[in-house]
C-alpha cells in the first residue's frame, strides 16, 4: 500500500471537514502535506496540531500572520504562507501527490489548475474551477498528466457508473445518457409566489445536506444542478443533450447513467461527502469512509419527479449558456456568484439571483473561449455588470462567504 500524501484546498470549510475526517481513519495511509483556506487561522491553527503539514496557506495576510503567532513555538514542521501565490504554492506542493481543490468558488481557480498542471491526482470539488475553466482545464490536465476524480456527488456517482477507462466518449462506451438527480432544496414544496421574501438561513436550510453557504443557496436555487450539468459536460465529454436532472427529494440515488440497451446504472449512499471524498481518494481500491450501511428496507420510498421550470429558472439559464456555448456559462458562474453574495449579504432578493443572471447573460456580448485568459476576461465582465445591475459598488465582485 502507498502512502498518499495530501494537499488540502479549501481545509477549514465543509468539504474540508468532511475530507479530514476520513483521513484521520487511516492514518497509515494517508498524511496531510498541506492546507489552505481562506482567512479563519484559529481553525487552521487546530488542524496544523493536528495533522502537521509541511506548509499552511491562508489567502488573506494579516490572517496567515495570525496562524504564524498561534503557531510559534509549537515544533511544528509547518511553513505559512500567504496570499494567492501561497495558495498555488500549496497546491503544487511537491511533497504532495494528491491534491483535493475544495475551496469555493472562482476563487479555486488558480491553485486548482496549477494542481492538473502539476500532475497530481486531482480531487474536484470547486466546480466553479471546472466551469470556469471548461476545456482548457481538462485540457492542462491532460497536458499535465492529472487524473481528475470527481467529489461533487453526482459526477462521483456518475464515475462509478461508468465503465472502468472510461475516455471521454459516451458512443464507445454505449452511454446513452446521464441523469444527475437533484434534491429540489429546500424551496421545492413552498408556494412559488413567496420566494420574494425567502431568507439567506432559510436558503441555506437544506433539507438532507450540511453544506457551505454558497452551495446550499445554489441548492435551493437549483443553479448548483445547473453548474453540475455544466461540470458533467466537461467531466466525461457528454452534451448538454445527453445530461437529464431529474428531482430526488430523498437524495439517496446520487446520479444515474443509462446505457444503449436500456440499463440504468445508479449508485446509491446516504447523502454523506465522507463516501464520495472516500471513493475518490482511495481509487481504485476502497476504504471505509465512517459512512454507516443503508437499510433500504427503512426507506419508505424513492421518489423522482421532473424540475419544475417556473421554481427554479436557474436550471433553464443553465442549459442554455451551455447551449450558447462560448463565454456563456462562465458570465453565468460569475454573476451568480455576484448575486450570491449579495443575497447572503443582505443586499439582493432571492429572486434578484435568477433575474441578475438572466439579466447579466442578456447583457454581456458573446465571446468565444480559446484560452483561460479569455474566460478570465469574460468572467471580470460579467462581475461589473452584475454589481451595476444590484447597484453594489464594482468591487463588490469576491465572495466573502466562508471564513
Ligand atoms: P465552505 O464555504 O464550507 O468552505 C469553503 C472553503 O474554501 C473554506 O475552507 C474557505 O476558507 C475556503 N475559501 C473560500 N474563499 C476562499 C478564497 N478566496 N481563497 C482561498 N480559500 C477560500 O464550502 P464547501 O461547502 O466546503 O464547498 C467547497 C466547494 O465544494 C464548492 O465549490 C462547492 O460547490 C463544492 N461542493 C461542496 C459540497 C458539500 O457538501 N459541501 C458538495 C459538492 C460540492
Ligand atoms: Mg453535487
Amino acid at each position: 500500500m502507498t502512502m498518499r500524501r495530501v494537499s488540502l484546498l479549501g481545509a477549514t470549510g465543509s468539504i474540508g471537514d468532511s475530507a479530514l475526517d476520513v483521513i484521520a481513519r487511516h492514518p497509515g495511509r494517508y498524511a496531510v502535506v498541506a492546507l489552505a483556506a481562506h482567512r479563519n487561522a484559529r481553525k487552521l491553527a487546530a488542524l496544523c496540531r493536528k495533522f502537521r503539514p509541511s506548509m499552511a496557506a491562508l489567502l488573506d495576510a494579516d490572517a496567515a500572520r495570525a496562524l504564524e503567532r498561534e503557531l510559534a513555538g509549537d515544533g511544528l514542521p509547518t511553513r505559512v504562507l500567504a496570499g494567492p501565490d501561497g495558495l498555488v504554492e500549496a497546491a503544487r506542493c511537491a511533497e504532495a501527490d494528491t491534491v483535493l481543490a475544495a475551496i469555493v468558488g472562482a476563487a479555486g481557480l488558480a491553485p486548482t489548475l496549477a494542481a492538473a498542471r502539476a500532475g497530481k491526482r486531482l480531487l474536484v470539488a470547486n466546480k466553479e474551477a471546472l466551469v470556469i475553466g471548461g476545456a482548457a482545464f481538462m485540457r492542462a490536465a491532460r497536458e499535465g498528466g492529472a487524473t481528475i476524480l470527481p467529489i461533487d456527488s453526482e459526477h462521483n456517482a456518475v464515475f462509478q457508473c461508468l465503465p472502468a477507462g472510461y475516455a471521454g466518449d459516451p458512443a464507445r462506451a454505449g452511454v446513452r445518457r446521464i441523469v444527475l438527480t437533484a434534491s429540489g432544496g429546500p424551496f421545492r414544496a413552498r408556494a412559488v409566489d413567496t420566494l420574494g421574501a425567502v431568507t439567506p438561513d432559510e436558503a441555506c436550510a437544506h433539507p438532507n445536506w450540511r453544506m457551505g453557504r454558497k452551495i446550499s443557496v445554489d441548492s435551493a436555487t437549483m443553479m448548483n444542478k445547473g453548474l453540475e450539468v455544466i461540470e458533467a459536460h466537461h467531466l466525461f465529454g457528454v452534451p448538454a443533450r445527453m445530461i437529464d436532472v431529474v428531482v430526488h427529494p430523498q437524495s439517496v440515488v446520487h446520479s444515474l447513467v443509462e446505457y444503449v440497451d436500456g440499463s440504468l446504472l445508479a449508485q446509491l449512499g446516504h447523502p454523506d461527502m465522507r463516501t464520495p471524498i472516500a471513493q475518490a481518494l482511495a481509487w481504485p481500491e476502497r476504504i471505509d469512509s465512517g459512512v454507516g450501511p443503508l437499510d433500504l428496507a427503512s426507506l419508505a420510498a424513492l421518489a423522482f419527479e421532473a424540475p419544475d421550470p417556473a421554481r427554479f429558472p436557474c436550471l433553464k439559464l443553465a442549459y442554455d449558456a451551455l447551449a450558447a456555448g462560448g463565454a456563456a456559462t462562465v458570465v453565468l458562474n460569475a454573476a451568480n456568484e455576484v448575486a450570491v453574495a449579495a443575497f447572503l449579504g443582505g443586499r439582493a432578493s432571492y429572486p434578484a439571483i435568477a433575474a441578475t443572471c438572466a439579466e447579466t447573460l442578456a447583457r454581456v456580448a458573446p465571446r468565444a473561449v480559446a484560452s483561460l485568459d479569455d474566460a478570465l476576461a469574460a468572467d471580470a465582465e460579467s462581475r461589473r455588470t452584475a454589481c451595476a445591475l444590484l447597484r453594489l459598488p464594482a468591487d463588490a465582485t469576491g465572495m466573502p462567504l466562508a471564513a
